[in-house]
Parts: C-alpha cells; structure tokens; sequence
C-alpha cells in the first residue's frame, strides 16, 4: 500500500489594494460584472471577469431562472462567452467577487463543484491553467494558481481515451 498526498496552497492578501495593478483591476472588473447579476431567488449576486492571452477582459454574472436547475454560475456564463468570442484563447486569470444581498460579502468564495469542472476543461481545451482571484465586495483575497488545484483527481478527455 502507498499513501499519497494531494497538497492545495494558495495566496492570501488582506485587501484589493495590496495586489498588484493588473489582479486589483481584474477583481474590479468582476465587481462590476456583479451588477449585471440576474439572482432574484437567491439574492446572490456573482460577478467574474477574465483577462485572455490577447489582452481582452471579458465579464460574465450569474444568471437564475425559475425552473432552478437552469440557473447558471457566472464563471461558467464568463467561460461560455470566452469560447464563444476568442475560441481556442488561452483565460489567463479570472477574478470572482459577488454581493450576497442577504448576508455579509466581505471574504472570498470559490467556484462551485460543476464550474471547477468546467474551469479543468477550458485549461485542457486551450492547454493553459487558469490562475484564480478570490474576493468579496470587501476584504481578504484569496489566489489560487491554477483552477485545477480545486479539482484534484478531475475527470477529463484524457480518462475517455
Ligand atoms: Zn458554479
């Protein structure tokens, strides 16, 4: 038997204005994007925006529906239109924020199960990792190098071969 470990570490910095220009901007632009938000059933406000290989910010939000299961997370609407506008363009960082009208909004949130999913595909798609920028309306931010260290033993195409 050989036990084997799976370590994650990431980088912590107590406000947007310790980063440097370029991820304090990226995580403004997602807090911009949060305004764009459709959440009336939750309340839950997401925000996103990615910085491409060719320089582009592009801005996604979560997008509720009635019907709940139809909802999208805003990292996977930014995904969805990333592949839509620049296919085959690397997403080199993605900053998420988010404003929980319910409650407090002032630590950082990582994606969801389906979207860490979604974020290991567009890596392997496009053979680049996705570098993460955590953080509230307010407060600490969280960065992750790459989106799959949230997805340890991910299903991909190469499991299908
Ligand atoms: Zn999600």
């Amino acid at each position: 038997m050989q036990q084997h470990q799976i370590q994650v570490s990431y980088d912590e910095y107590p406000d947007t204005s310790s980063l440097n220009h370029q991820d304090a901007a990226l995580l403004e632009a997602a807090r911009e994007a949060i305004q764009l938000a459709y959440a009336p059933y939750s309340k839950f406000q997401v925000g996103a925006a990615a910085r491409l290989s060719n320089g582009i910010i592009l801005k996604g939000s979560n997008q509720e529906n009635a019907s709940f299961p139809a909802g999208i997370c805003a990292e996977r609407v930014l995904l969805s239109i990333c592949s839509s506008l620049y296919p085959g363009i690397a997403v080199i960082d993605m900053a998420i924020s988010y404003f929980n009208q319910l409650g407090t909004s002032n630590r950082p949130i990582s994606p969801c199960g389906i979207c860490r999913q979604s974020l290991s595909e567009y890596e392997t798609v496009v053979n680049h990792s996705i570098r993460l920028i955590l953080g509230g309306s307010q407060g600490k931010v969280f960065i992750i190098e790459k989106a799959t260290d949230l997805l340890p033993f991910a299903f991909t195409s190469a499991d299908m071969k």
